[in-house]
């Protein structure tokens, strides 16, 4: 229990009470007493040391003051033991040689005056100040006392008078020292109201008592020379105490300085070291890539935020389970093998490798995995760090530039360099084991050209996009489709068994594509070629392979479209052939083994001779008559219809005026001559065909160019302009084979067109399926409506003719009105009558 401190004193206080109140206001009343008791004895033993040197000589008088002054010199400059509260006490040499040389009172003095110099230094506080010397007054008092006494106790049992000096000196040195630290240690315990415990004295006093020891030593020492050698030792002793205290404190000083440098710079080493782990901290938590701390198995210890978001889950439900755990199923395996090659889950050099993540709500995401280890001071293996970079729109833009790369932007089927690549593999594989078969079919679309012109564009590109669908639909999943361009398209099968799979394929494929289409809102018949060939030829490149799967196909087109034709080695040949005839003809336009036959257009009702349509004939040295169709096509083909074209113009033109000329009394005849539809984008034609009518004076209106439907609706972007001009001039046009192409009828009404050509099939074909009938009528009534003549081809039989002749068609062509005849045969023609009996004919 802490006594209460002492009241201050009512009413009219002594200044002893005031000074009291303002001094001592934290000391209770027992710790005040022996305050001021201490303060007395303090008094008292300044008042005894006082007189005690004023019986002194007067010449001591100043040696008292002069160590008096080395004293309070000493007791300004204390020399600090760095790091600890002990100072070494210079000044106590010099009192304990002031005792031995000058007696008790004058220690007495010399003690007051260093605990004052000390108090003012080390406390604030007046009462403080007050009750330190006044301790240490009292304690030298008694001390000098008890030195006394024993030195003369110490003479009288016969020691020399100096070494009994040196020896109380000695034995009372650490008194007055412990005799004060007790008192003012006492004083502070009372004031506390805590106890005074002996052994904190004697600890606290352990270092005093061996450095007062020492300076009384010392000061003995002093004292004896000083006997022995005179004041002189005084002097030098006190040079030595003080440059001893300069160096001491200097080097004292320069050690703590240095000590002081070397606590700043580890503090600041520890300062930087925290900053950095803070800094550590934050960049793995505020990193934008994922990061995970794992243990040497794989166990999550510490994740940060971005792998978190990337995950789509917190830190608690990652942390301790297995890193692979969050990996796709399908790429741990991967995952594992990348680290074995490392040594485990423990990669000595950092492995990086791209795999999928899963996202706790469901979707995979790809990213970079980089790991590394290194070594943990405290584990026991090397720590994992793996960081994960989110790369999932980079590899969605690869896989999109991979899938542009193999890929045919319309249709998304295979492209030709993703199916060569393809097929450069089979063809290999299959070289090397015969036993792996494979067939490619090679399609070209046979109506693709007059969807693209007569329906547009759009149009054109729809069906592409129907027909792919179509060919996805009908091949095995493991068979390869691939737009090769344009309206070409190819499937490789591969694991055939036989050549009859193949086929039954290439069959499904054809049935597929000639079921009809609705394009544009137009119902649409696309129709294909097929060429197919098998491996069993023995293919070594792409390019064989390829090279006869088309020609198959062109053979397939020319033997009618809409059929599959199997490569064999014969087309080669016939291909071969085909270059021949190419270059026969070439020689035939010039060498006169070409001529013209003219087959007669009749008037239906009544019966005569409207006209003639011109059909060129080549009879080959060697082969013998040669089809139109066959050498027309290849004149297209090689690019000689433009010479063929003005040739037939011309003879025809000249044999009609030798026929008006020898026939003066029959109408005007018309003459109809074919032309192709290279003709048509011609920029010269007009000029040709004028220039012609005028050689042979023929009136422009007689001319009549036949342009099948087909090739006009391939060609109206040329055409257009060609027939205008003509039209100018007053050549008339027909459109052959009409019923056969896609007309649209916004064009028909616009074309410079002056009569429709119904297709023989339609003719022909009208008893056997009534719908043809209608076909015809339909024709007649678009004819009627756009004011355009209706010309019936291919009449065969006496019925078709009384079937048109019914329905009012105006105008027929066929074999059973007359054959194409040579010139010769329609001159006896003309010159019996116009009017030919049907039957006469056949
Ligand atoms: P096209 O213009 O439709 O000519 C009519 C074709 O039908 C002729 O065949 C003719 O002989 C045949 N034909 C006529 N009446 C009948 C019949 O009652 N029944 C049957 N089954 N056929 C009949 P050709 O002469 O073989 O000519 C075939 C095609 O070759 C022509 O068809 C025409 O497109 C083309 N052509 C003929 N000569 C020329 C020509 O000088 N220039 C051009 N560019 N093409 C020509
Ligand atoms: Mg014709
Ligand atoms: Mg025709």
């Amino acid at each position: 229990m802490t006594p209460p401190p002492t009241p201050p004193s009512p009413g009219r206080a002594g200044p002893w009470a005031r000074w009291r109140d303002v001094h001592l206001h934290d000391y209770p009343s027992t710790a005040t007493r022996l305050w001021l008791l201490i303060a007395l004895a303090g008094l008292a033993a300044a008042a005894w040391s006082l007189s005690g040197l004023m019986r002194n000589p007067p010449q001591t008088t100043w040696q008292v003051l002069a160590g008096l002054s080395l004293v309070a010199l000493a007791a300004l400059f204390p020399v600090q033991i760095p790091r600890t509260s002990h100072t070494v006490l210079v000044a106590d040499v010099f009192i304990f040689t002031m005792l031995a040389l000058l007696g008790a009172p004058a220690a007495v003095l010399a003690a007051g005056t260093e605990a004052l110099i000390g108090a003012l230094r080390t406390s604030r506080r007046a009462s403080s100040r007050i009750s330190s010397p006044a301790a240490a007054m009292a304690a030298m008092a008694i001390s000098g006392g008890a030195f006394e006494l024993a030195r003369d106790l110490l003479v009288t049992h016969g020691v020399s008078a100096d070494v009994a000096g040196l020896a109380a000196l000695c034995a009372v040195s650490p008194l007055p020292v412990c005799m004060t630290t007790g008192v003012l240690m006492k004083l502070m315990a009372v004031k506390r109201g805590q106890p005074f415990h002996v052994a904190d004295w004697f600890a606290a006093s352990t270092w005093i008592t061996a450095m007062t020891l020492g300076a009384g030593f010392v000061a003995g020492v002093v004292f004896l020379n000083a006997r022995l050698f005179g004041p002189v030792v005084i002097v030098v002793a006190t040079a030595l105490a003080f440059g001893l205290v300069l160096l001491l404190r200097a080097a004292l000083h320069r050690q703590e300085r240095e000590r002081l440098a070397q606590e700043a710079r580890v503090a600041e080493a520890q300062h930087e070291a925290e900053l950095n782990q803070k800094r550590f901290a934050a960049a793995f938590t505020h990193a934008a890539i994922g990061m995970a701390v794992a243990r040497p198995g794989g166990e999550v210890l510490q994740v940060n935020h971005a792998l978190c978001t990337l995950l789509g889950c917190s830190a608690s439900d990652i942390v301790g389970r297995p890193f692979a755990s969050l990996l796709h199923a399908g790429d741990e395996d991967l995952f594992t093998r990348s680290m074995q090659g490392h040594g485990g889950l423990a990669p000595e050099a950092p492995v990086s490798m791209e795999l999928r993540c899963m996202r706790r709500d469901g979707p995979e995401f790809w990213v970079v995995l980089h790991v590394s280890g290194y070594a943990d001071p405290g584990g026991s293996g090397p720590t994992l760090i793996f960081q994960l970079h989110d790369i999932t729109s980079r590899h969605v833009a690869e896989a999109r530039l991979q899938h542009i790369a193999f890929h045919d932007g319309l249709t998304d089927l295979a492209n030709r360099h993703c199916f060569h690549e393809r097929l450069a593999v089979s063809v290999e594989r299959s070289r090397l084991d015969a036993t792996r078969r494979f067939a490619v079919l090679f399609l070209d679309l046979d109506r693709f050209k007059v969807v693209n012109d007569s329906l547009g564009h759009h149009a054109g590109n729809e069906l592409l996009r129907e027909v792919a669908n179509r060919l996805r639909a009908c091949v095995r999943p493991c068979d390869l489709v691939a737009r090769l361009g344009g309206d070409e398209f190819a499937v490789l099968l591969e694991a055939l068994q036989d050549a009859d799979a193949g086929l039954r394929l290439a069959q499904r494929v054809l049935d597929a594509l000639s079921q009809p289409m609705a394009i544009n809102g137009t119902e649409v018949l696309p129709g294909a070629s097929v060429g197919i060939t098998f491996s069993d030829m023995g293919y070594r490149t792409v390019d064989e392979v390829l090279r006869d799967a088309d020609l198959a196909m062109y053979e397939a087109k020319a033997g009618g479209r809409g059929r599959v034709m199997v490569f064999d080695g014969s087309m080669h040949a016939r291909v071969a052939e085909k270059l021949a005839l190419e270059s026969d003809l070439r020689h035939a336009i010039g060498e006169g083994e070409l001529s013209v036959h003219y087959q007669p257009l009749f008037h239906l009702d009544p019966h005569r001779v409207y006209g003639l349509e011109a059909l060129v004939r080549w009879c080959h040295p060697q082969r013998g008559p040669i089809s139109p169709q066959v050498f027309i096509a290849l004149a297209e083909e090689s690019g000689h219809i433009e010479v063929l074209t003005d040739w037939v113009i011309d003879q025809s033109l000249a044999q009609l005026a030798v026929w008006q000329r020898t026939h003066p009394g029959s109408s005007p005849l018309g003459m109809h001559v074919n032309i192709s539809g290279r003709d048509l984008a011609r920029s010269d034609l007009a000029d040709v065909v004028q220039e012609l009518l005028l050689r042979h004076g023929i009136a422009p209106h007689q001319l009549t160019l036949e342009i099948t439907e087909t090739t006009l609706m391939g060609r109206l972007d040329v055409a257009l302009q060609t027939m205008n001009r003509l039209r100018e001039t007053g050549v008339r046009f027909s459109i052959d084979d009409f019923g056969t192409g896609y007309s649209s009828l916004a064009y028909l009404s616009s074309l410079p067109i002056d009569s429709l050509k119904i297709d023989r099939s339609f003719v022909m074909g009208m008893q056997e399926q009534p719908q043809n009938v209608e076909i015809v009528r339909a024709v007649l009534n678009l004819g009627a409506t756009l004011g355009r003549k209706v010309i019936a081809e291919g009449i065969e039989t006496a019925a078709q003719l009384a079937t048109l002749r019914e329905m009012g068609v105006p105008i027929g062509q066929g074999y059973l009105l007359s054959h194409p005849l040579r010139a010769e045969q329609v001159s006896d023609l003309l010159a019996v009558n116009a009017r030919v009996v049907p039957a006469a004919t056949n």
